[in-house]
């Protein structure tokens, strides 16, 4: 591991005057440490807001939205009494699939969200990349590519690894940050930059900002949702495609529909033009099937991840019939 100075903060106050430029902030640092270890990037201050619970920590509802703190663990996610209902069971699913039991107890939601792609070639020490910052190019492009993007890759394939970030943004969540003395509210999406290019970074805070919590609004807890993934391992790995979908029904027709694909695309990738399939009709495995081809209708495979596209609509199909189903 290169060296680090590690500041130890008792609370939002000590995080702010700790931190500066080069601050990375360290929740439960299970891909930081990761990433440390892999002696590829220099990052050698870091601030652990780990034990800020009190601003940062819980899982509470109002009633005007449902807030998860940024350090709510994935467990905790799964587990909590409110996400089964239905309009939350894309959250409570998508948390509760990731990793495994052991990475879920500690793994945070703010860390989930802002964790680095596993591109093998930008975490590997021995090799550049463009979007490493230390290569001229896409390794992965022309490389080993069967887990990489099909969808907006343009100069970068690596793909978001996040399934909280897939679940959120179907259920159109909005983050709360913290930085200088003000905290501000954006649309969860923006977390990400629109297009993943090589040469943006993978999230959108500027240095010393602080993922404070994320909201989910009433409006939306009155929906269905479900989210689904296929991998290739039961545990212990991240999604190959994931889907997550909102819907609402009015007397037996969609009314509403947000649909996010993950593991597909540098970024969460909002499938805008599959929900518009959606509206107005009667749930269907035709719609559906519709639906998905339009999501994927812009797909390119690379040399070795043609699989995907069958298995992102499968996928997706799978996540809408789970979403419009008669309970
Ligand atoms: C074996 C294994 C399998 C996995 N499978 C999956 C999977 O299937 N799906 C999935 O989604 N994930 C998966 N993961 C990833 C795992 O969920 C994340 O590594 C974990 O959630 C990171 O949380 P953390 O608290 O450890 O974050 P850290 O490692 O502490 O932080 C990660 C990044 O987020 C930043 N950060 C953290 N909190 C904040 C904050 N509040 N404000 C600003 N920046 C912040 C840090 O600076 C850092 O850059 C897997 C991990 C392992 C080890």
């Amino acid at each position: 591991m290169n060296p680090f100075t590690l500041h130890l903060c008792a609370d939002l106050a000590e995080a702010r005057a700790a931190s500066g430029d080069g601050t990375v902030y360290k929740a439960a640092g299970i891909d930081l440490i990761d990433r440390l270890k892999e002696r590829k990037e220099a990052l050698p201050q870091l601030v652990d807001v780990s034990r800020l619970r009190k601003d940062l920590g819980g899982i509470t509802v109002d009633s005007d939205a449902l807030r998860l703190g940024a350090l709510a663990t994935l467990h905790e996610i799964a587990e909590h009494k409110d996400t089964g209902a239905r309009a939350l069971r894309a959250l409570r699913d998508a948390a509760s699939q990731a990793a495994t039991p052991q990475v879920r107890r500690r793994a945070t939601l703010g860390g989930n969200l802002l964790q680095r792609a596993r591109c093998w070639y930008l975490r590997s020490a021995g090799v550049g990349c463009a979007h490493g910052g230390d290569g001229p190019t896409c390794m992965a492009r022309e490389g080993e590519n069967r887990y990489h993007a099909i969808l907006g890759g343009f100069d970068c394939v690596r793909v978001h690894p996040s399934n909280l970030a897939t679940a959120l943004c179907a259920l159109d969540a909005t983050a709360e940050i913290f930085g200088g003395d003000a905290t501000r509210r954006i649309p969860i999406r923006a977390l990400w930059p629109e297009h993943g290019l090589a040469s943006l970074p993978e999230h959108t805070l500027a240095p010393g900002e602080l993922l404070v919590a994320v909201f989910v609004s009433r409006g939306v807890i009155e929906g269905n949702s479900a989210y689904r993934e296929a991998r290739e391992k039961a545990s212990f790995d991240w999604p190959t495609c994931a889907a997550a979908v909102h819907v609402a029904l009015e007397d037996g027709v969609i009314s509403s529909a947000r649909i996010c694909l993950g593991a597909v695309a540098p970024v969460p990738w909002l499938a805008d033009d599959a929900a518009k399939v959606l509206l107005g009709k009667t749930p269907s495995d035709e719609l559906f099937q519709s639906a998905a081809r339009t999501a994927f209708a812009g797909a390119q495979a690379l040399t070795q991840n043609a699989y995907k596209i069958e298995q992102g609509q499968a996928v997706l199909v799978d996540a809408l019939r789970a979403a419009c189903a008669k309970e």
